[in-house]
């Protein structure tokens, strides 16, 4: 059995560090500044999301977007309006 690529696969982590080097001033969800001096870690710090979660399928390299640490885990598993619920469903039936 082959480890799934995870995220400290090289290629991932050099597409994060390309979409943080644009620079892009605002959080794609909330719409709000994103400082990108903060450390890696803070709240308000620079991570990339992917518009498609992971756990519903999407890949690992698919698209990537600017977010705050806090709101790419409070978005979580959802995507736009999708009823909560898709996210325990196995991406593998639909
Ligand atoms: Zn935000």
């Amino acid at each position: 059995m082959t480890k799934p690529r995870g995220l400290d696969d090289h290629e991932y982590r050099k597409r994060v560090k390309a979409l943080r080097d644009l620079r892009i001033p605002r959080c794609w969800i909330c719409g709000r500044a994103i400082d990108y001096t903060l450390p890696p870690r803070h709240t308000m710090g620079f991570t990339a999301d992917h518009v498609e979660p992971r756990s519903l399928g999407g890949d690992l390299y698919g698209e990537l977007r600017p977010a705050h640490r806090a709101c790419n885990s409070r978005r979580g598993n959802r995507v736009g309006r999708r009823p909560k619920t898709i996210a325990f469903t196995d991406p593998g039936v639909l």
